[in-house]
This record gives C-alpha cells, sequence and structure tokens, in this order.
C-alpha cells in the first residue's frame, strides 16, 4: 500500500465514470427533443425522489434552496411570522426564511447527532412561530417522532431540509415523508448529485403540491394571469435526464457510502484515539446514509489536523466553521457566539472525512492511518 496516495474528499469523475455512455445516451435524447423544460424527464424523477421519500408529489425545482423557499412560500410565511431551525447547518436553511421577511430563531443542536435537538425547539416556541425547518444534516435523520409530536401539538409547518439526505430514514420512514414538506437538492455534492444544480419539494398533500408548483412558475395560472407573487424556479430537462440515470444506482451509492462508514468506524474504534478524537453515531442504524462522514477533534488541534491531511493530499473539510447565528449577515438578529454552545462547540470540533461511495478500502485506511500519525507525532512533541 503506498502510503503517500492522495485520497480526495470527493472524486466526482470518479463517481460519474461508469455512468458516461448512459448521460450521452439520456442527453442526447433530449437535445433531439428540444424539450429543455418540463417533460417527461422531469415527470420520472419526481415520480422517482416522490417514490425514494415514500411520498405522494414531487415538484421539480431550480435548487435545494429554492426547494426550501418554495415550501415556505406554500406555507403562507408571512413578514414577522418566526420559523425555529438549527444554526449548524448550511445558510440555506434560513436565508429562505429571511428572504419572505420571515424571522429565523436558531437553536441549539443534540451533540450526538448534531441535529436541531427537540427540547431546545420546544422551548423557542412563541406566538408568532409559523414554522420549523429540521435539517437531516450529513445524512442522518433529525429525531422526527418527537420533532412531529411537538409540532403537531402547536400546529406548525414541519419543512425538512433534507437536502443532504435523500433516502435517509428511521425505521424506514425516509426524510421528506415526515412534515408537510421535504426539500431535496442536487447539488453534485449531494448523494444524489447532478452536473449544475437542481432541487425538489416532495409532500404528501395535494394542496401543497399544487401551492409549490403556482409559486415555482411565477404564479402564472392560466397563462400570462398571474394568480401570486411566485418565482421562477425549475428543473431542467437535461438535468433530470442525468438525475435519472443516476437515481437507478443511489441504492448502491448509499450502500457505498454506508460500507466506507463502517469501515471507518471499526477502523479508529481500534485506534486508540477515544481521547482525542469522537465518531459519529447512527442513531438509527442503516437510516444514516452518510453525506459526510463527520467526527470531533477534542482539544484545539482541530484546524492542525486539517493542514497535516492536506499536506498529505488528504482532503477533508469543516462542515460548518460558522455557524448561522454567528453569520454577519444574522448580526442584527442579536445573538451572542453563546448562546448556543453546542452549536459553537461543534463549529470548532468538527471534521468531515472522504466517504464518498468509490472511495476504496486502502484510501480509508490511508486516511485513519494518517489521522492516527498525527495524533502520535504530537503526542511525541508534547512529551
Ligand atoms: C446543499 C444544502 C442546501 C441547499 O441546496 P442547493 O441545491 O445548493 O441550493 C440547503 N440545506 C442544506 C442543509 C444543504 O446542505
Amino acid at each position: 500500500m503506498n502510503m503517500n496516495r492522495p485520497v480526495p474528499l470527493l472524486d466526482v469523475p470518479r463517481s460519474n465514470a461508469p455512468m458516461r455512455e448512459e448521460f450521452l445516451e439520456a442527453l442526447a435524447k433530449v437535445v433531439d427533443s428540444g424539450r429543455f423544460l418540463f417533460g417527461p424527464d422531469v415527470k420520472k424523477l419526481e415520480e422517482e425522489c416522490a417514490r425514494w421519500s415514500n411520498t405522494r408529489f414531487g415538484i421539480g425545482c431550480a435548487s435545494g434552496s429554492d426547494a426550501i423557499l418554495l415550501a415556505l412560500m406554500a406555507a403562507g410565511l408571512r413578514e414577522g411570522d418566526e420559523v425555529i431551525c438549527p444554526s449548524f447547518t448550511f445558510f440555506a436553511t434560513a436565508s429562505a426564511v429571511s428572504r419572505l421577511g420571515g424571522v429565523p430563531v436558531f437553536v441549539d443542536i443534540d451533540p450526538v447527532t448534531f441535529n436541531i435537538d427537540p427540547k431546545a425547539l420546544e422551548a423557542a416556541i412563541t406566538e408568532k412561530t409559523k414554522a420549523v425547518i429540521p435539517v437531516h444534516l450529513f445524512g442522518q435523520c433529525a429525531d422526527m417522532d418527537e420533532i412531529m409530536t411537538i409540532c403537531d401539538e402547536h400546529g406548525l409547518v414541519v419543512v425538512e431540509d433534507a437536502a443532504q439526505s435523500i433516502g435517509a430514514n428511521i425505521n424506514g420512514r425516509p426524510a421528506g415523508a415526515w412534515g408537510h414538506f421535504g426539500c431535496i437538492s442536487f447539488y453534485p455534492t449531494k448523494n444524489l448529485g447532478g452536473m449544475g444544480d437542481g432541487g425538489m419539494v416532495v409532500t404528501n398533500d395535494e394542496e401543497l403540491e399544487d401551492r409549490v408548483r403556482l409559486y415555482s412558475g411565477h404564479g402564472m395560472r392560466p397563462r400570462y394571469y398571474h394568480q401570486v407573487i411566485g418565482i421562477n424556479s425549475r428543473l431542467d430537462s437535461m438535468q433530470a435526464a442525468v438525475l435519472n440515470v443516476k437515481i437507478s444506482y443511489l441504492d448502491d451509492a448509499v450502500a457505498g457510502r454506508q460500507r466506507n462508514a463502517k469501515l471507518y468506524q471499526q477502523l479508529f474504534s481500534q485506534s486508540g484515539l477515544a481521547n482525542e478524537i469522537t465518531l459519529p453515531v447512527a442513531r438509527f442504524g442503516d437510516g444514516h446514509v452518510w453525506n459526510q462522514y463527520t467526527i470531533r477533534v477534542h482539544s484545539e488541534k482541530r484546524d492542525e489536523l486539517k493542514a497535516f491531511l492536506a499536506e498529505k493530499n488528504i482532503g477533508s473539510e469543516i462542515y460548518y466553521p460558522v455557524p448561522l447565528h454567528m453569520q454577519k449577515c444574522f448580526q442584527p438578529l442579536g445573538y451572542q457566539a453563546e448562546d448556543l454552545p453546542e452549536t459553537l462547540k461543534a463549529s470548532q470540533e468538527v471534521l468531515s472525512l472522504p466517504i464518498f461511495p468509490e472511495l476504496e478500502a486502502g484510501e480509508v485506511k490511508i486516511v485513519v492511518d494518517s489521522v492516527k500519525q498525527f495524533f502520535a507525532m504530537s503526542q511525541r512533541r508534547a512529551a
């Protein structure tokens, strides 16, 4: 084994290469059809995503960010409405709220899963709360049983941010099938990644499906008659054609991620690093689809470890270095860093390691050995 072999965080060409001929064939069909918007590929992907999410409907749109925006528009979010969400997430979870004049209310996470803490969620509910956006972070469902109980009791709209988590589930019930809406992203690094931007809203509710479609097409019905002020957010036929090829292999991709996660867990737990790092926990077993494999690095060595890995050409990334409640653009909301202690701590400790489906066992071993090497060296230096 060549220990100096580079291990990328992601290798999109490696993932896509086996499907190359199928992509070209699918794209050629779209070229020849001349139907670049709507058309059979979009419809097929909508049905497939609904099937994966165990929902009745899927509505294609231009991105995962737009999926969240459209869900909130369809939910009737109004100026001043409060929407509870985690701060430890990607920006798009909360920006959709602000863009509609709503107020994101950031709450802390469960340190074990990195997902929103249902107790903190419940404590943040006020008269003005309209909706909740639980995020299924890194490929693992938030605690939806408890979240739905709380939200149902208070009559709140639930928009699941499943951008990273198509196929994730709790005892077989998938992400997107719990709340009023599920929002999926096809950004290239997601588990079902396209060749550009794309997104999907899934829902079980026929009326909500109709409203999402209305808002995604300029609120226009019939043509040139505008019922509401919508946006233009569609999924291209080209993108849908590519994604239809990829979704037919999504089972294999998920299995590859799960296999790599298991190998990491096994190798790391034999590595004697329990005092140095904490391993991720799959609370719902194989319901975790591992968009990221994220460890915590204790002490203040996280950035040093990242630099050490980079020097060995091993990819790693910090998701996310600055929680949303500490972002400049949200300063007017008046949060202090320490308001959400678990979120703050996570942002200082997390490091995501390569986990893409085609990653080989030998590569996982190189990553683990390199992490071991780093801590052995820093202990020697301290001694
Ligand atoms: C990627 C992502 C989004 C946004 O998806 P885009 O398709 O990039 O717009 C939203 N929320 C989370 C948690 C994400 O990871």
